[in-house]
């Protein structure tokens, strides 16, 4: 299995000066071997290749002992395959008679990682590994930069990757062959409702609601988009608004991570299986009919910014749910949610009317009330289920 590891580095003063260097002269990079495609599709239509990059990047480090050089070799050409990347995607855009954007300048805050492609190349994963108390990665032209690493790591170390999160700085370590850790069975089964208020609402009735101070968070990120909006380009307000968003945005992510890993950890220990909506149609069947209009009584969760804000959260969870289900041993099924919402889990009586409330389910042919997001969850269990029974019969 393949798994990454995040943890919060803690640099000294004089690496906290290094980090920013190292992602700006990366940032460069990019710009220039941008600029040098850019020149030659403009001149002659045609496209340089990664190929031939990698040569003109010894001459750039050669020119610039005390900039560019300074830093591993390995991460600038895992940069500038990154722009190889978005190269390829515009081409084959181009291909497909679309007409897309030309690879675009990346601004200080949108150019926010660095990654070394290969642990032990311009950078070490556990570098004082006899160290009694404190974790470290090497990170060429940094140093020994110290990591609180609040978990074991397990697996291989693949790549290294460091990125800046407002004024945090993280290390993600990749990792090759991660040993599964199977739970016993449990012979339970459930499906799961995603939603607003709750993040998760399950077929028997337990509810995991979004991570605590979440939709607050949330509710202050809208605001400070909102502000930002409003503030001249190039102005010292705009500047200071966008350093406020970004924090916030950070958080934001911290708290939805965070909420996701506990809620996830919680399914994956009750349930032998475990059923969801498969989102891509579920956003589409949720625009199309409104379920998600009036949240609920969250109350911070009323301006559509806000919501957004709050429903992206479905998306990362159900990519961890998927993780810790694979290492754990557990099955995940994924089922077109539509009508989930509408139909009577008793009677199975499907009628808009059956929606009383956001809250509230009140079936108008037997009578049987329930909350909506548990009645959804049943349907989305037995869809499920049948799913399963219909590919053993296969
Ligand atoms: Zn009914």
């Amino acid at each position: 299995m393949r798994r990454s590891f995040r943890f919060l580095l803690r640099p000294t003063a004089r690496q906290a000066a290094a980090l920013p260097a190292c992602l700006e002269d990366h940032r460069m990079l990019y710009h220039a071997a941008l600029e040098h495609r850019r020149t030659a599709y403009a001149r002659a239509g045609v496209s340089v290749r990664y190929g031939k990059q990698p040569a003109e990047l010894k001459h750039i480090r050669a020119d610039d002992p005390d900039g560019q050089a300074r830093w591993s070799f390995s991460s600038q050409q895992a940069t500038l395959r990154r722009l190889d990347r978005a190269f390829r995607a515009f081409f084959d855009r181009v291909r497909a008679g679309r007409t897309p954007g030309f690879p675009r300048f990346k601004g200080r805050g949108r150019f926010d990682t660095v990654e070394w492609p290969k642990d032990g190349d311009g950078c070490r994963s556990d570098s004082q590994p006899g160290h009694p108390t404190v974790a470290y990665v090497r990170l060429q032209g940094v140093g020994h930069v110290r990591v609180h690493r609040h978990r074991t790591v397990k697996g291989r170390v693949r790549t290294i990757a460091v990125k800046r999160e407002g004024n945090r700085w993280f290390v993600v370590l990749s990792c090759d062959d991660v040993p599964a850790e199977p739970l016993p069975a449990t012979g339970a089964v459930a499906g799961i409702d995603m939603g607003v208020a709750s993040l998760v609402t399950t077929s028997d009735g337990g509810r995991v609601a979004n991570a605590r101070h979440l939709a607050a968070t949330a509710g202050r990120l809208a605001d400070a988009q909102r502000d930002l909006a409003r503030r001249k380009r190039g102005s010292q307000r705009r500047r200071k608004a966008v350093t406020r968003a970004a924090a916030l945005h950070a958080k934001v992510r911290r708290q939805r991570l965070d909420g996701a890993h506990k809620a996830a950890l919680a399914l994956v220990r009750t349930y032998d299986v475990i059923v969801h909506e498969d989102l891509r149609i579920a956003n589409m069947t949720r625009s199309a009919s409104g379920t998600m209009e009036a949240p609920g009584r969250n109350v911070a969760a009323e301006s559509g910014l806000n919501r957004s804000i709050l429903d992206a959260g479905w998306g990362m969870f159900l990519t961890i749910l998927a993780h810790k289900a694979e290492s754990a041993g557990r099955t995940l099924i994924a089922v077109n949610p539509t009508g989930t919402s509408r139909t009577c889990a008793r009677c199975g009586h499907s009628a808009k009317e059956n929606r009383v409330t956001q809250a509230a389910f009140a079936c108008t042919a037997c009578g049987h009330a329930a909350h909506a997001d548990v009645n959804a969850a049943i349907n989305i269990l037995r869809a499920g289920l049948a799913l399963r029974r219909a590919a053993e019969a296969a």
